[in-house]
């Protein structure tokens, strides 16, 4: 058995060619509608791992899905509405055309059933795969069937034996659903008959095979037992039920005899095509996104994972998963420049979100790697120091707002910031002259508010003739360095 590349205990059900590795359907990207599946590497389509590497459930094991496979909105409407036509057309002499042209449309796409599960689309197809001309297709499947009787016969009137007829019309009964697959997969008459094909059909898929002929006698048991029930009348509600039975039916098996090919394919050498089995759907873009990373990640590429998380960060701000994943890259990748750069990103979900705890530890977590890093917005600072407040770490509070006034003068909330830092000074041991300092200061801020903000607008002639306030070049005496000396 193979395994993924990437993770080395999953089965690997596909193999890239060019970049000659197996993965696992997590590994792969599967495309918005689930449709084929490619390499997040080199882009191109993957194949279908067919050495074993597949793990498909046997059909013995998922009979129970086998018959709710017919049951969707679309296949029930198709069912129910073509036995009523059936049975309204029995109803009608010499309408042999109507239904000839409506077991055309069962069989069309019974086929279609049978051919796309062989392939591992394991959802009944849409009910358009039954319009067209069914009517080729039923004389076709009437030429066999009176080939594989006409054989019968033959073989009858040539030994005049009773033994050889019970013999070969057994065989006959046995061979019919090998016969539907070959001519199914093959689409080809002769093939279909061809005993050689048929036998290794049989044999490859072994005593399995037999199974199957089980579920065909029940289900054609059970079609007869609907009319018994009923009071063996011929009204039109007992044989529209028979008819619906019998529909639903041919469509179940169908799907099963595509199932054995599926199940069987690398025993037939049958190639399981474009694509995958179990997933129906397809996973969401930040999902397949993250995957694709991942493998960046793996191979060593950062400089491709870190422009995939850029632009993800930027076509889904909102994904809370994708900016974690993006923030612990980042840590991991240890670059100060991105992480001046991106940090913020996941630091601002988590200030939006209240997760006031998760943002002090990630900030420290931050400092860890680089310890240099300080928030480049003011909002961003006030809101780590507030999470930094209510979560006990008092020092770190002072350190983000003290000086703030000189880097971001237009900020709107610099009293409330003062007034968290000053709160911070008063628990923070032997700070009570500081936190009396920055009281002091507070109060010039509010009487000049209004003089530091048009600071900026000013031209550059004006700003050479306007004096700034006194204070306002003075810092605070409150300087970072002597905070942490004394601890
Ligand atoms: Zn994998
Ligand atoms: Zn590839």
């Amino acid at each position: 058995m193979k395994y993924c590349k990437y993770h080395p205990l999953t089965p690997a059900n596909y193999y890239c060619d060019p970049c000659d590795i197996d993965l696992c359907e997590q590994c792969v990207d599967e495309g918005q509608y689930a449709e084929y599946a490619h390499c997040f590497l080199c882009e191109k389509n993957v194949n279908a791992n067919i050495g074993g590497g597949h793990q498909v459930e046997a059909f013995w094991h998922r009979f129970d899905k086998s018959f709710r496979y017919p049951l969707n909105v679309g296949t029930i409407i198709f069912i129910v509405g073509l036995s009523i036509l059936m049975t309204v057309a029995t109803f009608i002499p010499f309408a042999w055309v109507i239904q000839l042209a409506l077991s055309g449309a069962l069989f069309k796409y019974s086929f279609s059933c049978l051919e796309k599960t062989a392939s591992g689309m394991l959802l009944a197809p849409d009910i358009s795969d039954a319009y067209g001309d069914g009517s080729s297709l039923m004389l076709r499947l009437l030429v066999i069937f009176l080939l594989i009787i006409g054989s019968v016969v033959g073989l009858n009137i040539y030994f005049q034996s009773t033994l050889i007829l019970v013999i070969s019309s057994s065989l006959a009964v046995v061979f019919m659903p090998a016969v539907f697959i070959i001519f199914a997969l093959e689409d080809n008459i002769l093939a279909a008959i061809n005993p050689l094909k048929q036998f290794k059909l049989i044999s490859a898929i072994g005593l399995p095979y037999t199974l199957l002929l089980i579920i065909i006698l029940i289900m054609s048991a059970s079609v007869g037992l609907i009319n018994e029930l009923i009071g063996g009348d011929f009204s039109f509600v007992s044989l529209a039920l028979q008819s619906m039975a019998g529909n639903y039916y041919t469509i179940v098996l169908f799907h099963i005899m595509g199932y054995m090919i599926y199940q069987y394919h690398y025993e037939l050498g049958f190639a399981v095509s474009e694509n995958n089995a179990e997933r129906v759907k397809a996973r969401n873009d930040v999902t397949r996104l993250l995957s694709k990373i991942k493998i960046m990640i793996k191979e060593g590429r950062y400089d491709k994972a870190l422009t995939l998380f850029a632009k993800g960060a930027s076509d889904y701000p909102e994904d809370n998963h994708l900016n974690y994943e993006f923030f612990k890259f980042l840590l991991g990748k240890k670059s100060h420049e991105d992480i001046e750069r991106y940090a913020p990103v996941y630091l601002k979900s988590l200030s939006r979100n209240d997760q006031t705890y998760k943002l002090m530890l990630s900030y420290q977590r931050l400092l860890d790697v680089n310890a240099s890093y300080f928030p480049d917005s003011a909002e961003l600072r006030f809101s780590i120091a507030q999470a930094c407040q209510e979560n006990g770490d008092l020092a770190t509070v002072v350190k983000l707002i003290n000086g703030m006034h000189k880097t971001f003068p237009e900020f709107k909330d610099l009293i409330p910031a003062y007034e968290l830092m000053a709160r911070a000074l008063d628990e923070l041991p032997e700070r009570k002259k500081q936190a009396a300092q920055c009281r002091e200061f507070i109060k010039h801020l509010e009487k000049n508010i209004d003089a530091i903000k048009p600071r900026k607008k000013v031209t550059p002639e004006v700003k050479n003739t306007t004096p700034q306030p006194a204070w306002y070049e003075s810092d605070l005496k409150i300087s970072l360095v002597s905070l942490d000396e004394e601890k």
